[in-house]
């Protein structure tokens, strides 16, 4: 079995355990499903991320451990010689929503979220990829054409006829609107490259979604941290980059959809583009949550070597830079109180699987006098492209409705905070409020807005 991803690190996983029960076939990958120790926690509902298709079904077929089994059963030769292409690890994976609950939860940090990657990529390999898989993943290349794309976007979203349409040979529900692109993509302000050589120096990873559907985030991330004292480089592909013109991706449409080489070709037009600030060792700030896993996570998966392991180390979610620098006593940030009200806050799944809910309460109480709470909520349901899918809307929703929209329901008034940009569709879909990413609340506390 030839395998997409690099699970090396599962080399010695299960070694000298009677009990492990590898599967026959799939070498390190069989190891890293074999990690489970069937102790049912996935098939539980305490308060967590794990596992939000279990909650919204009540189905084990639908948990982290009820998907184990099946996928050894697979590598067992148990579902025939095309298992991979088959329905029943299709019917297995496909409610997965790659939430890393059961990475960050359960006793043996299962993760399902890279094993479902290898699958797809498994299941592309053996039966092609769909076109609405292909349109979705490309995204970050057809946004190149903003204008073009955000047209098109919203034609379909005003149009039920188009969006009727779009259902039925696209399979993108019509019950959906879509995310829609901003009048115009985000502007890096200049630069010079010598910025980064300063001990302040930061580097701005601006992803797809802040580059092309809300710049005034990357906008107001660049704004604070200019403010708190540091100097500012909004990263740029490479000048022997092939697409220069075009902006970096991690590739998270990519991988998150098993397109695994098209992944790699993203990773490596941002490693070229990072590597002077690899080897200065200067911080890399990102503002999507899904991005900088990816990045710290999922790209040690693609074996793009060392340079790859430096950059899981040195980018940071926006809020853990902040935190951190605010714990060593480095940031100059002077806040003001923002209009009285209470702040819910919606963590992503990816957020809570780095551990960075921990560094965004650090954050939100260097704002004076701020009133918040956290939600305790498993996955908002959105999850990429899932909650747009034809036949996942409703299962989405259903996640949504399991904590998350109920507590927003219960507090009317109070304004909402959400980092992840998918987290932010879904809680507009669901009740139509729109969530704030905490930079554009920092920015809105600052009390002088200084540049670099
Ligand atoms: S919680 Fe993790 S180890 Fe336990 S059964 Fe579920 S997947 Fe397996
Ligand atoms: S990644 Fe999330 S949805 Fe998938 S099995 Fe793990 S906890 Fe469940």
């Amino acid at each position: 079995m030839k395998l997409h991803l690099d699970w090396s690190s599962y080399e010695t996983a299960g070694q000298g355990d009677a009990y492990a029960g590898i599967p026959a076939t799939g070498g390190d990958f069989a190891k890293a499903v074999a990690v489970c120790i069937s102790d049912k926690q996935c098939q539980r509902k305490p308060k967590g991320v794990m596992c939000p298709s279990f909650r919204a079904t009540d189905d084990v077929a639908q948990s982290s451990g009820g998907r184990v089994q099946v996928l050894k059963a697979a590598l067992n030769g148990e579902l025939g010689e095309n298992a991979f292409a088959g329905l029943q690890l299709a019917a297995a994976l496909e409610l997965c929503v790659g939430c890393k609950g059961c990475k960050r939860e359960c006793a043996n940090q299962v993760d399902m979220a890279a094993i479902k990657i290898e699958y797809q990529a498994q299941r592309n390999a053996l039966s092609g990829v769909s076109l609405r898989e292909r349109l979705i993943a490309d995204l970050p290349q057809r946004l190149h054409h903003h204008a073009f794309m955000r047209s098109i976007i919203r034609w379909r979203n005003r149009s039920p006829w188009l969006a009727k349409l779009g259902e039925t040979f696209l399979g993108i529900s019509a019950k959906r609107k879509l995310p829609e692109p901003s009048a115009a993509p985000y502007v890096a302000p200049a630069f010079s490259t010598e910025a980064i050589k300063d001990d302040r120096a930061v580097i701005l990873f601006v992803d797809t979604f802040s580059n092309h559907f809300e710049p005034e985030v990357a906008q107001a991330a660049h704004q604070v941290l200019s403010a708190a004292g540091y100097c500012v480089t909004t990263l740029q592909p490479a000048v022997d980059d092939n697409e220069p013109e075009r902006a970096l991706c991690c590739g998270r449409t990519y991988l998150s959809l098993g397109q695994v080489e098209q992944a790699k070709r993203e990773a490596r037009r941002m490693q070229l583009a990072l590597r002077p600030a690899l080897a200065a060792g200067t911080p890399i700030v990102g503002l999507e949550p899904s991005c900088i896993l990816s990045l710290r996570d999922d790209h040690l998966k693609l074996g793009l070597g060392e340079e790859a392991v430096a950059l899981s180390k040195q980018v940071y979610l926006f809020e853990e830079f902040i935190a951190r620098e605010n714990d060593r006593k480095r940031l100059t940030l002077d806040l003001k109180p923002l209009p009285p009200g209470k702040t819910l806050v919606h963590g992503h799944c990816h957020q809570k699987a780095v551990g960075a809910m921990k560094s965004l309460r650090k954050v939100l109480r260097m704002i004076p006098e701020f009133d918040f709470e956290f939600i305790e909520a498993s996955c908002c349901g959105m999850a990429g492209s899932f909650g747009l899918e034809a036949e996942h809307a409703d299962i989405s929703m259903q996640m949504a409705e399991l904590d998350l929209l109920p507590a927003l329901r219960a507090a009317p008034d109070a304004a909402i905070l959400a980092n992840g940009f998918s987290c932010r569709h879904q809680i507009r879909e669901g009740v139509e409020r729109n969530a704030q990413h905490v930079a554009l609340l920092l920015r809105d506390a600052l009390k002088e807005k200084t540049p670099c």
